[in-house]
């Protein structure tokens, strides 16, 4: 049952083979046998997806179900859920309940999908690694003394080890596809403004984006059927008309033009990983592709100036966390100036003391000119080298990350190193532009990501694309050992 595809599941609840609670149950069972060794999620809400589930059994009935109605998914726990703790993975918001649904949220239960519960991420998403987490490292399935990746890491542990079909995330900076990546998984971050940001806790708001994170490109464009649509209540919302992401999937990659860069197949790529990746490129143009060298010539620029722009982003967005309103206040406070410091420094976590810290400095007077804003004079550049990339091919291949999975402890007192893991995710966001990472073989039977970067609104293509190369390989079935 948990090695079905999300078709599957759907045909399977609409011929009623098993209903919705059957299934919701089954995966609640794995979720409390199997999650005491991943960490994955942070909440289980198995009332209220039982509830759900019996709602879907009655729509199926009634034959007013959409291709999701009845199947089991899990949210990152930076979704805000009407009711149940969001925690967005830190100390602050231990005793968050929030009081409505993000848009995603709604979008999800609106579709008839049946929530199991909240998964583990980074503090506020800060992270790649699930290490800053309030509620310990997330273990990756593949191996549990690595780290599944960040931040959406609970959520790639999660569906990796099929305690859940199909899960969302969030990507700032990677962090649908660097998890994706390391536990064998397909994560789609879309184009910034297609998935709305309403209810999804801000890290930094020009960056942030949702998305899903599942097994097959398939899979992951329904969740995204369901997660896309334009919201008035998110002013950075796109206003573009529905589409069906499966519609495309089929069509034929003769005539795909493929573009190489040649700054991520450079050092720091780590040999084995580009060796998985020139086997995947000679798939690609077995069914069709042509491959084409690129320059994206600002690429190394893309980690510095994040770390600029993200902690400026976020010393704003948690400014709103000050012990007065919700989250974390601190015992006794003996003025106003008291309760600001000490909720704050008992809320919040080393790796987001150290963001705001720099986003606050990055913005002071004085410095803003110098830091903030050549950094966006920078972004400016990184989005112009894709538009000129973009001219010449239909798609970028690359690594999503440069190495495989990393040993639990390995990076976590090494901040930069940490960074670098994110080299080749980072300047999608910064661009704005969609982006998939699919898997594409393993190295020390550690999963390799391969990354598609498509232009603006070209989601349908990646899919696509990405559902090409998962007709001809299996990467996307394997499963970690010990998982079945
Ligand atoms: N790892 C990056 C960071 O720590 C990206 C995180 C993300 O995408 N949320 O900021």
């Amino acid at each position: 049952m948990h090695n079905k595809t999300l078709s599957e599941l759907s045909q399977a609840l609409h011929l009623r083979e098993f209903s919705s609670v059957e299934l919701t149950h089954y995966f609640l069972d794995r979720i409390k046998r199997l999650d005491t060794h991943f960490n994955s999620f942070i909440t289980i809400t198995p009332d209220i997806a039982l509830a759900q589930a019996l709602a879907a059994d009655e729509r199926l009935q009634s034959g007013d179900a959409t291709p999701l109605t009845g199947i089991p998914m899990a949210h990152k726990d930076i979704f805000c859920t009407q009711g149940i703790k969001t925690s967005c993975g830190s100390k602050m918001l231990d005793n968050f309940i929030a009081p409505y649904n993000a848009t995603v949220v709604e979008n999800c239960l609106a579709a008839g999908m049946v929530m199991l519960g909240k998964t583990n991420m980074d503090e506020f998403a800060m992270g790649s690694s699930n290490e800053t987490s309030y509620y310990g490292p997330v273990k990756n399935p593949w191996d549990t003394k690595t780290v599944p990746g960040g931040s959406s890491g609970g959520s790639a542990a999660a569906v990796a080890a099929r305690l859940t079909p199909i899960a969302t995330g969030t990507d700032t900076g990677g962090s649908i596809r660097q998890p994706a990546a390391f536990c064998g998984l397909t994560g789609l971050k879309p184009t910034y403004g297609l998935v709305s940001r309403y209810g999804m806790i801000a890290f930094a708001s020009s960056l942030d984006q949702g998305g899903p994170i599942g097994h097959s490109a398939e899979d992951v464009a329904l969740l995204l059927n369901a997660m896309a649509g334009f919201d008035s209540r998110d002013s950075t919302s796109l206003n573009h008309p529905k589409e069906d992401y499966t519609t495309h999937l089929n069509n034929s990659l003769a005539g795909l033009k493929i573009g190489l860069p040649k700054e991520y197949f450079s050092e720091g790529l780590y040999p084995e990983v580009n060796k998985v990746l020139d086997a995947a490129r000679d798939q690609l143009e077995e069914v069709g592709a042509t491959l084409h060298e690129i320059h994206l010539p600002h690429t190394h620029l893309a980690v510095p100036i994040y770390y600029i722009i993200a902690p400026a982003e976020c010393s704003s967005n948690l400014s709103r966390y000050d012990g007065v309103r919700f989250g974390h206040r601190c015992d006794n406070p003996q003025d106003l100036i008291d309760l600001y410091k000490r909720s704050r420094a008992e809320g919040f976590g080393a790796e987001v003391k150290r963001r705001i810290m720099i986003g606050t400095y990055a913005l002071s007077a004085g410095y803003y000119d110098a830091y903030y804003l050549k950094a966006q004079k920078i972004r400016r550049l990184i989005r112009d080298d894709f538009v000129a990339a973009f001219k010449q091919v239909d798609v970028i291949l690359g690594p999503t990350t440069p190495t495989t999975a990393f040993k639990i402890g390995e990076k976590v007192n090494d901040p930069i190193t940490m960074y670098l893991s994110d080299i080749y995710t980072i300047s999608g966001n910064l661009a704005g532009l969609p982006a998939i990472s699919i898997p594409a073989g393993f190295v020390n039977q550690r999963p390799v990501g391969l990354q598609l970067i498509g232009n603006y609104l070209n989601e349908a293509r990646l899919l696509n694309i990405a559902h090409q190369y998962q007709r001809c390989t299996d990467w996307h079935r394997q499963s970690p050992p010990g998982v079945g």
